[in-house]
């Protein structure tokens, strides 16, 4: 059937990174859920909807009028909503956060489940999320599951985010990484965990090559 490797894990955990790699090495195509729930959690913010609204975010996850785009020049990922370019807005911190509120809603969930599985075509995916292997995907024929420690994850986030120029401090990081895990971790709904039939990578003492590396390698198994 349709080709689909899953690439699961907390925020910070290398896993946009080694999407984006794989899918330039076998040409597939990526789902980035996570930039669907920050999406989500925008347009909330933008139509004054709380985070908390169940009733509410359900028809705007069910109607959510968003593009994923690539930029023909840069070859770079665009994220539209509503008309607007909202690719680096979605990456800050509290939108992060925003998205592991709503994402905490099992109706708002299951509202997003057939928007996401439509994204599997034959020329092969790449999904990046929390429950793509368990929840999405079940059926994938590979799944991966990405893991680090939270300092290292806050590290990361904090040369990303400091290197866009944002004001940011390492302890505000790690608190907030403790938090989105806490949320993610315990929720009701899809928490994160492996998948039973996941491959565990710890990527704390690797650089994105070596993990790219690693990844390659189970591949190839
Ligand atoms: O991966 P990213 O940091 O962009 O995800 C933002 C938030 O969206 C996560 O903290 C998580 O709460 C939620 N999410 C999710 N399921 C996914 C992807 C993301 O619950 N498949």
């Amino acid at each position: 059937s349709m080709p689909v490797i899953t690439v699961d894990g907390p925020s910070g955990s290398g896993k946009g990174t080694v999407c984006r790699l794989l899918a330039e090495k076998l040409n597939w195509e990526v789902l980035d859920s996570g930039a669907i729930y920050r999406v989500l959690s925008l347009a909330a913010l933008h139509h004054q909807i709380a985070l908390d609204n169940e009733e509410a975010l359900v028809p705007l996850a069910a109607n959510l009028d968003v593009q994923f785009l690539i930029d023909p020049v840069s070859k770079n990922g665009r994220v539209i909503l509503e008309g607007e370019d909202v690719t680096t807005t979605i990456r800050n911190e509290d939108v992060g956060a925003a998205a592991s509120k709503v994402a905490a809603l099992p109706r708002v969930r299951e509202a997003l489940l057939r928007r996401q599985r439509a994204f599997r075509t034959e020329a092969g995916l790449i999904a990046d999320g929390r429950d793509m292997g368990t929840v999405i995907f079940p059926d994938a024929q590979i799944k991966l599951y990405l893991t680090a420690s939270a300092e290292e994850r806050a590290h990361r986030r904090f040369l990303e985010l400091n290197g866009r120029g944002l004001d940011v401090t390492l302890s505000g990081l790690l608190e907030d990484i403790k938090a989105r895990d806490e949320r993610d971790m315990n929720r009701k709904v899809a928490p994160l965990v492996p998948a039973s039939d996941a491959i565990t990578i710890d990527t704390s003492e690797l650089n994105a090559e070596q993990v790219f590396a690693v990844v390659m390698k189970v591949l190839e198994e």
